[in-house]
């Protein structure tokens, strides 16, 4: 580490690695999941609630014939956004329809759904995973832990949330349990993502995480394997770095995530002096 980083690090509060201050070392918020779903399904009335049996079975019921049997409720199947139908929408319509989305499962259990945050001209943009109980609560992207060493992230290489740089996730409502977004869920919340990229226009993308980076690049990824390497998604580079949420769990990676930042920054340089 040279000497005049770490008295960048030092400057912004952060111990070489950014350790945030005052972070606890195994962060309690982003533990693991637990495997138990937090919402659990309604419990069965205990014993003495539920209607007594009757000693002596009474009749049963004649079972009625098909006909006769009574409409289950309907299930709305999901309904994915065909992507054509947010083609031309500005900022206003295309939150407002995201907001709204009923396009997977996602939907049911979500606060709100959490478009994105930052400024709609910049240069940079980061694709985070998904909203966590914090951006659930609070309907905006990386404000939870991670969010604040996302923040020490940007800082590091003289970035600002909602300076120069949009920050989105690939998808827009909270997985329960914090759990990765599944194929299908990344899939039917893509063309929100794809939309943004299309008003923002940046000129380089960070992509936070395997989810964010297969959902760009639409193909198996793994980050350990493709830090360093420019991809495109259409004309734009995109580099590929851990999420903070890992890095949380695994500090020594920090160091990873610091010379990708680098890279990202040496690259954004560099297609600023090609323009
Ligand atoms: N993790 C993400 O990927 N996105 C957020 O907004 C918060 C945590």
């Amino acid at each position: 580490m040279t000497r005049r980083r770490d008295a960048i690090l030092r400057e912004m509060g952060l111990a070489p690695l950014w350790r945030l201050r005052g972070a606890a070392e195994e962060p309690a918020v982003e533990a693991p999941p637990p495997a138990l779903p937090l919402e659990a399904p309604p419990a069965r009335p205990p014993e003495a609630a539920r209607p007594p049996v009757a000693a002596s079975a009474p009749a049963r019921r004649p079972l009625l014939p098909v006909a006769e049997a009574p409409a289950l409720p309907a299930v709305p199947p999901p309904r994915v956004v065909p992507a054509a139908d947010l083609a031309g929408l500005g900022w206003d319509a295309l939150e407002a329809r995201i907001l709204g989305c009923e396009g997977c499962v996602l939907c049911q259990r979500r606060k709100q759904a959490v478009p994105g945050v930052g400024d709609r001209q910049a240069d940079w943009m980061f694709v985070g995973e998904g909203p966590g109980a914090e951006e659930d609560e609070r309907g905006e992207p990386f404000v939870g832990q991670a969010g604040r060493l996302l923040d020490a992230m940007l800082a590091a290489i003289g970035l600002q949330r909602g300076h120069d740089v949009y920050i989105a996730n690939a998808v827009k409502c909270r997985p329960p349990n914090n759990r990765t977004p599944e194929a299908d869920e990344l899939a039917a919340c893509f063309p929100y993502l794809r939309r943004q990229i299309e008003l923002i226009q940046p000129r380089l993308i960070v992509a936070l995480g395997r989810p964010a980076a297969q959902a760009l690049l639409n193909q198996e990824v793994k980050i350990s394997a493709a830090r360093g390497k420019t991809f495109r998604y259409g004309d734009i580079p995109v580099v590929v770095t851990y999420h903070p949420a890992y890095l949380l769990r695994n500090q020594p990676d920090k160091a990873k995530a610091w010379e990708d930042l680098c890279f990202a920054r040496k690259t954004m340089r560099a297609l600023r002096d090609e323009a």
